[in-house]
């Protein structure tokens, strides 16, 4: 990690002022340190980044750090992965598997209105599920009113999960 904030002198009543983060006043802090302090409670920056080392050092701090490494090596690889040709291809096809199937499983007498006002209607943080998949392994579903749900995107996983199961 670097410190690189700007070291103008503006006192820290003058950042306030101006809604800066940081001010720099050149005096040292207690532990020796001529860098800028926070606007917010006036912590050195050079403090704070040596408590912040501190505790990667600390059996909390290193099992934070590992989580959040994991995290991004968790994103880095889907990054990677999504790019992968034949990832690409994949999700391509079971797009188009989907669309085929929604298509195939939806009966001509059905109310497309009423089934675009549900997907209109879906609630932040939820998802359009179809209660008997359109393409179970056991029996597929229709792409009717009736058939449709709204579920929350972990619910959805969930039960995606159990019927591949199943
Ligand atoms: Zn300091």
């Amino acid at each position: 990690m670097q410190l690189s904030v700007k070291m103008i002198k503006i006192s820290r009543k003058e950042a306030k002022a101006q809604g800066l983060k940081h001010y720099f006043t050149g005096i040292q802090c207690i532990n020796g340190h001529t860098t800028f302090r926070f606007t917010a409670n006036s912590t050195c920056g050079e403090c704070l980044l040596a408590t912040h080392k501190n505790y990667l050092k600390t059996e909390h701090g290193k099992a934070v750090q590992k989580a959040y490494d994991r995290g991004e090596k968790a994103k880095q690889a889907h990054r990677v992965r999504k790019k992968d040709p034949r990832v690409k291809k994949m999700n391509r096809r079971d797009g188009a598997k989907r669309r085929a199937a929604k298509l195939e499983r939806t009966p001509s007498w059905v109310d497309h209105e009423a089934i675009s006002r549900i997907y209109l209607f879906c609630p932040n943080g939820y998802e359009v599920d179809h209660i008997i998949p359109l393409q179970g392994k056991l029996v597929s579903g229709l792409h009717v009113p009736d058939n449709l749900q709204y579920l929350t995107c972990t619910e959805n996983r969930i039960k995606y999960n159990a019927f591949e199961i199943e």
